[in-house]
């Protein structure tokens, strides 16, 4: 029965896609959701009376916290090493790298542009495998993991957030926010997403396509896509890095919030002034560790009414 249900809702959404599924590909493999398997084998109740949302945070939520130790580190590395041929001679991009992110951290990854950080968040997101050491996520060895076995784990526990938004242009921000629930067959996925667009304060602007919204916006509904499925872990690179201050600062209040309900934040930056916003900052220097600091908390304006009282956008 469950096969038979997410069978029709992978050929109902493929069909839905046929115009923009190339596009859909290339922007969406690594923010498309859950796999169908963990919903239905881990208990995602079938049958509606209670809210969507509640029901699907015990889900995730269960799959990461409840085995978890919350003085072990949610993200490790060890000793990783990730290198990239090209003819001219390997280039050294990750050299000997060993992190350990806490749960419920807000965490900083800093260095100049080429220094490594796109790569490191690729390798913490499992979107790419380190040449060696090893990557410990929630207590398990995902260094040997590929292919579904690696998307499995990243679509379960990680919600990414970009520089460039990497929505699709034609689909409103609700589709958009909706897009990794259809992949995963999870039910009440329209309930689901309004309800991600209200807690970025976009109740409003549900129905508006990405080019009838700011970048602000865009950022907003992208965050709102990340957090939908309710990972434990949201990486974002650059989050900022394409608006202005005040704007950037309002994506920050909001990944504040979002830190503040128990998510772990994993921010890659080259801006100071972004990475003032987390607890602890590594800097990384041509692919190595160079330090890690410590910040003073920030004030930061609660989003805590987001929810019932949607923010009045400012970008
Ligand atoms: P950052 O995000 O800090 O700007 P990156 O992680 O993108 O840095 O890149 C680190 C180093 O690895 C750079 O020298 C870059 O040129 C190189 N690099 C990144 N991706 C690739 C790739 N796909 N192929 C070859 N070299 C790459
Ligand atoms: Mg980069």
């Amino acid at each position: 029965m469950a096969l038979s249900v997410a069978l029709s809702l992978a050929l109902t959404l493929a069909l839905s896609l046929a115009p923009v599924w190339p596009i859909s590909l290339v922007y969406l493999w690594p923010v498309c959701g859950i796999q169908a398997n963990c919903l239905w084998l881990d208990g995602f109740p079938r049958t509606g009376g209670c809210s969507a949302v509640a029901a699907f945070s015990e889900v995730s939520k269960g799959l990461m916290f409840n085995s978890m130790d919350m003085n072990q580190p949610l993200l490790e590395l060890r000793q990783i090493v990730k290198r990239y041929q090209l003819d001219s001679g390997d280039v050294l991009a990750l050299d000997r790298v060993n992190m350990q992110i806490f749960p419920g951290e807000m965490f900083a990854i800093t260095g100049p542009s080429g220094s490594g950080k796109s790569t490191l968040m690729n390798i913490l997101g499992c979107l790419d495998n380190a040449d060696e050491g090893h990557y410990i996520l929630a207590g398990e060895d995902v260094s040997e993991l590929e292919g579904d076995d690696l998307s499995d784990i990243r679509n379960r526990k990680i919600g990414f957030v970009f520089q460039s938004f990497n929505l699709l242009p034609r689909l409103s921000a609700l589709e958009n926010v909706e897009m990794p629930l259809l992949y995963a067959g999870v039910r009440h996925a329209r309930q689901l997403a309004e309800e991600a667009l209200a807690t970025v304060g976009l109740a409003d602007r549900i129905h508006h396509e990405p080019p009838q919204l700011s970048g602000g916006q865009r950022q907003r509904v992208a965050i709102a896509r990340a957090i939908v499925t309710d990972p434990a872990i949201i990486l974002a690179d650059e989050p900022t890095g394409n608006l202005d201050s005040r704007v950037g600062r309002d994506i920050l209040n909001l990944f504040h919030e979002l830190n503040r309900q128990g998510r772990t934040i994993v921010v890659v930056t080259h801006d100071a002034s972004v990475a003032c916003h987390c607890g602890r900052e590594a800097q990384i220097r041509d692919g190595r560790v160079t330090e890690i600091l410590e910040h003073p908390p920030v004030e930061f304006q609660s989003l805590s009414t987001a929810v019932s009282t949607p923010l009045a956008a400012t970008g």
